[in-house]
């Protein structure tokens, strides 16, 4: 069965105490809750990677960071290298988000040699992919997500689930509070993994988990996840609150228990 992962981006909200009675909550909510096949990961700032990783001890609550260089070392100023982040245990890391993408002109092909860094040091890529509502209401989703999917993974090995996991983050729903509605999101998760399937395996594409990201919250959640495709969600806004966090992963449990 694939991992229904519940992630958060925080983008560049929270300062220190804000992070610290965050984890703090969390860690203590998830001790009464059945996890299995649940990840709950959060992304907090590159300054608060470690405070986080102090305050999870043995709790099941995981971290991402939220962009890394493609470069592996020197004169970058600025920047966070995949050995950095490895060298603090960091399992995942965001990339190709779409701010990212619009802010600081990042394109497939750079977002490709970061997938590449996080992939030489075994950290999970969590790649973000996604069409704006020009290209949706023009027709083009469909090839928009598959030439963001070539353009990231061009010539890349993917063996297992541990290598990659792909979000599917219309831009038209970032921050918008517009959501794709189940239907939507499910047409381009099947085609996502329908990719996958062709250009690797059709087991590996069943073992990869497709996360939605768009205006996710508590009260939509269960409409996105319970369809067959969508195997969680990344969320920013309604992930920034202990209480609504945790809502999520509940709804999560009820899902994936049937
Ligand atoms: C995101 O930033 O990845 C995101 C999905 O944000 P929001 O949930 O606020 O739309």
């Amino acid at each position: 069965m694939r991992e229904f992962i519940i992630a958060g981006n925080w983008k560049m909200n929270k300062d220190l105490s804000e992070v610290r009675s965050f984890i703090s909550e969390v860690a203590d909510g998830l001790k009464t809750k059945d996890m299995k096949g649940i990840t709950a990961i959060v992304a907090p700032a590159f300054p608060f990677l470690g405070v986080s990783y102090e305050g999870l001890s043995d709790s099941p609550l995981k971290l991402s960071a939220q962009d890394v260089s493609m470069h592996e070392k020197g004169a970058f100023t600025g920047e966070v290298s995949a050995l950095m982040l490895e060298s603090i245990s960091m399992p995942y890391c965001i990339i190709g988000h779409s701010e990212r993408r619009s802010y600081h002109a990042e394109d497939d092909a750079l977002i490709r040699e970061k997938l590449l860094a996080l992939a030489s040091v075994g950290i999970t890529p969590i790649l973000c992919i996604g069409e704006s509502l020009e290209e949706r209401d023009s027709g083009d989703t469909e090839d928009v997500i598959i030439s963001q999917l070539e353009g990231c993974l061009k010539d890349v090995n993917i063996y297992s689930d541990k290598d990659l996991v792909i979000a599917y983050e219309p831009v038209w729903a970032i921050g918008t509070g517009r959501t794709a509605s189940g239907e939507q999101a499910q047409e381009v998760h099947a085609l996502i993994r329908r990719w996958l399937e062709e250009r690797y395996s059709a087991e590996l594409s069943k073992k990869i988990s497709i996360i939605y990201g768009g205006s996710m919250k508590p009260e939509n959640i269960e409409g996105l996840i319970s369809k067959p495709d969508i195997d969680g969600g990344l969320i920013g806004g309604a992930s920034l609150e202990a209480a609504s966090f945790l809502k999520m992963i509940d709804s999560a449990i009820k899902i994936r228990n049937g």
